[in-house]
């Protein structure tokens, strides 16, 4: 997460105080409180999942299907879904790329809600979920994030 600099703080408190002279201060006040979101919350309870590989995928299908009332988000960075169980077959020859790679198309025709967003933090005690694009309230949170490598575990890895 970017830090704060003192530079940012100040340009904020100026912004504050001018907004303030101006009369007003309730809007700025409310401008720096509440954070932008991505989709507002309905009636209906929320099931946020993080990560369309395999397994998110087949948990937000799967809740919706289980659940139709619920709200299912399934949150993805990346607009294709590409299949690495079954690439062997590409790798062979046998089929082509094309194969293996989805949009979401299908996921959503099942009532999921898509929103391709990189999550960048979570605030559990919050329930909110901080997006590039915004953030996201939930009642209940999935992750599936898949695995990173840590290459500088690693000892004389070259990078
Ligand atoms: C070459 C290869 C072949 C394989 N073959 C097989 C096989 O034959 N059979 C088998 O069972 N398994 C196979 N596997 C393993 C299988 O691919 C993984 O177990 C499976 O893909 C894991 O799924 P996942 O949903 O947990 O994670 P992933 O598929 O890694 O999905 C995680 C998703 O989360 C998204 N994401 C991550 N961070 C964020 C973020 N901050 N914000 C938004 N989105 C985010 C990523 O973009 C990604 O789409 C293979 C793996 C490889 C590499």
């Amino acid at each position: 997460m970017a830090k704060v600099k003192r530079r940012d703080l100040l340009k904020a408190g100026a912004a504050m105080a001018a907004a303030g002279a101006l009369g007003g201060q309730g809007l700025a006040q409310e401008f720096y409180s509440r954070p932008p979101t991505l989709l507002p919350r309905t009636r209906a309870p929320r099931v946020v999942v993080i990560g369309g590989g395999w397994g998110g995928t087949t948990v937000a299908r799967k809740v919706k299907q289980q659940a139709p009332e619920v709200e299912v988000v399934l949150v993805e960075q990346k607009p294709l879904f590409m299949s690495c169980p079954m690439s062997n077959l590409f790798l062979a020859g046998v089929k082509p790329l094309e194969w293996l790679v989805f949009d979401y198309t299908n996921v959503v025709k099942d009532g999921v809600i898509f929103v391709q967003e990189k999550v960048l933090d979570i605030q559990r005690d919050r329930r909110l979920v901080r997006t590039t694009g915004g953030y996201l309230a939930y009642d209940l949170l999935v992750l599936a994030p898949g695995i990173d490598y840590m290459y500088e575990a690693i000892p004389a890895t070259p990078r």
